[in-house]
């Protein structure tokens, strides 16, 4: 038996989403055709806001309903330090720690030869840039995840930026190699940032 064309639609775009296999799908499906009409609607609005009403700020990538994003925008912010990561996640992560007050810049990706991605695909003339049109700049944090590829474009922004004289840190290896910065606890984080080491 195939399933009416809405449901079966509806199964399709479930599993679309990461991790989500076809009996998952399924289930959501007719879990969402006996949820009530008010809160379907709500959904749907959330879905479709979130594509439409957010965007990447125009400084330092971040994902934000205004631009620049709130980060950029609050004067109050030390606007010395700045920390790389790969992405927006990445951004969350460290802003669970009370003790960072320092600016971000996503890179949305990183450098992967093997795939094809160099410097011109991710967010490296956005990081230039900025610090070209900000002398207050003194400390770029390169926070990149801690896998070859991480390394690598840590390495290389490093080489980039270090003539100017901006001194470039990187995070201690409390983080296990491989891992991601957005699985880390904010121990880990927090004693990575603490022991950062220039490179
Ligand atoms: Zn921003």
């Amino acid at each position: 038996m195939q399933y009416p064309e809405p449901i079966a639609k509806l199964i399709d775009s479930y599993m679309r989403l990461p991790g989500i296999g076809e009996k998952t799908a399924v289930r959501l499906a007719f879990f969402t055709i006996d949820m009530d009409k008010e809160d379907v609607s709500e959904f749907s609005k959330a879905l479709v806001s979130a594509k439409s009403d957010l965007h990447y700020c125009s400084l330092c990538g971040n994902i934000t309903e205004s631009d620049p994003c709130v980060i950029c925008a609050d004067k109050t912010r030390d606007q010395q330090q700045v920390i790389v990561v790969e992405q927006v996640k990445d951004v969350m992560a460290f802003e669970k720690l009370r003790d960072y007050h320092g600016l971000y810049h996503v890179l949305h990706g990183v450098l992967s030869p093997s795939e094809g991605i160099g410097p011109e695909d991710i967010n490296v003339k956005g990081l230039i840039r900025r610090l070209q049109a900000n002398p207050e700049i003194k400390e770029v944090i390169l926070a990149t995840n801690a896998t070859p590829e991480g390394e690598a474009t840590a390495m290389y922004i490093s080489r980039l930026i270090k003539p100017a004289g901006i001194k470039t840190t990187r995070l201690a290896h409390g983080l296990a190699v491989g891992s991601d910065i957005e699985y880390a606890d904010e121990m880990t984080l927090f004693k990575a940032v603490e022991g950062r080491q220039e490179i």
